[in-house]
């Protein structure tokens, strides 16, 4: 195994995160081209077939060359090819996993490969979890999202109609394998989408991150193949290193929610689907440095103005939106209080304190109703 820092003159080597999770522990294998596949040849999991679960984006640019990269190693390689869309995240979609499986005979020694982003991972890991009462998975995250949040720390899931993200399990991968050459094709939106994510392990656990960040952002939205490395290797340690220390989320693992609360009520109240992800959280982020300042943790008014200014780089919302044209802040609270990471009445929100390291903290609804009442004007 070769673990290799950020230079431009060792393109070939490849970067390995490790996830420590006692017997639940596996590699995060970050590079491109042969030598990524090499090493990921020697730690695909044992089995009797190979099933390549993937949508049908995805699928016509990268399902033949996984395909002929398992062959070698599985007797059988099967393909399932999902309708592409966060709909289609539901037991309907789910279960053509299941027929598929049950179909060909799959058995206990399958091995499923999820190859797509957030949505296919997700979904694969929660069919892996399920089949059979549990078979080996592998993470092929191919969007900026998946390589440096969803691949990492095991939450899988669907959606029910009532809530996003409701039905899963806590189920780890065997192993997380990054191809920096899927980014090519993916659509800047989405992008800048997972930007927003490698942005928020900065305030939360890293200044000299976010430093970096404010100094390759530039390179980072070029697509600069070694900027996206690094980007994603610091996110994976940085989500590696929460993720260890708390892997059922009781407690740290909360921080990564940073922006996420108000973030959430923005992607409900537009509408699934009108914000992605990603820019919700950045607009939320915003909210939530402010709401770090107003509570007194959070003083370093340059760090705000250096976060706006980062985001923006990035190509990234800043500015969160009207929800309601009569009681917005009403509506923000009302949403906010469903997600499902609030307890009891009082919304816990992830603050900084200061800027670098983060805590959750139940917040009064008045001073939150504030806050929304300043900042977001029509
Ligand atoms: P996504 O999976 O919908 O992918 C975004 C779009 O890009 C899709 O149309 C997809 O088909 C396409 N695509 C994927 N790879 C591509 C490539 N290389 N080139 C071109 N197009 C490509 O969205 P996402 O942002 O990757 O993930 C969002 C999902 O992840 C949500 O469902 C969210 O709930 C989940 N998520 C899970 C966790 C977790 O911890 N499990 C964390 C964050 C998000
Ligand atoms: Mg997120």
């Amino acid at each position: 195994t070769t673990a290799s820092s950020f230079a431009q003159s060792d393109r070939a080597a490849i970067d390995v995160v490790q996830i420590d999770l006692a017997e639940r522990s596996y590699p995060i294998l970050i590079g491109q081209g042969e030598s990524l596949w090499q090493e990921a040849h020697a730690h695909w999991p044992k089995g009797t077939s190979a099933v390549i679960v993937t949508n049908d984006t995805v699928a016509p640019l990268y399902a033949k060359a996984l395909r002929q990269r398992l062959e070698g190693h599985y007797p059988k390689v099967i393909e399932v090819v999902l309708p592409d869309g966060e709909q289609y995240k539901n037991w309907e979609t789910l279960n053509q996993i299941f027929d598929v499986l049950l179909g060909q005979a799959a058995d206990r020694k399958a091995v499923l490969f999820a190859l797509g982003g957030g949505v296919i991972g997700d979904m694969t890991g929660f069919a892996a979890a399920c089949y059979m009462r549990g078979v080996p998975f592998v993470q092929v995250p191919t969007t900026l999202l998946a390589q440096v949040d969803s691949s990492v720390g095991g939450k899988t899931a669907i959606n029910h109609p009532l809530g996003k993200n409701m039905i899963g399990a806590f189920y780890q991968p065997k192993l997380v394998v990054c191809d920096l050459d899927t980014l090519k094709t993916l659509p800047a939106a989405e992008l800048s989408a997972g930007l927003g994510e490698v942005i928020k392990y900065g305030p939360i656990y890293d200044m000299a991150f976010f430093e970096w960040l404010e100094a390759n952002v530039q390179a980072l939205v070029a697509q600069d193949v070694e900027a996206l490395r690094y980007a994603v290797r610091r996110s994976c340690e940085i989500k590696a290193a929460v993720v260890s220390a708390d892997e059922t989320e009781s407690g740290l693992r909360e921080i990564l929610n940073f922006g996420h609360t108000f973030g959430h009520a923005i992607e409900a109240g537009k509408g699934y689907g009108a914000w992605l992800h990603g820019h919700a959280v950045a607009a939320g982020m915003v909210l939530a440095s402010h709401l770090s300042t107003k509570l007194g943790y959070q003083q370093d008014a340059q760090f705000h103005a250096r976060l706006v200014a980062l985001l923006e780089q990035a190509g990234l919302p800043v500015q969160a939106p009207v929800l309601d044209a009569t009681n917005n802040a009403q509506r923000y609270l009302d949403l906010m209080r469903v997600d499902k990471k609030s307890q009891g009445g009082a919304i816990r929100f992830v603050v900084l304190k200061p800027a670098g390291k983060a805590v959750t903290e139940k917040v009064d609804d008045a001073i939150v109703a504030n806050l929304l009442n300043e900042l977001i004007t029509a």
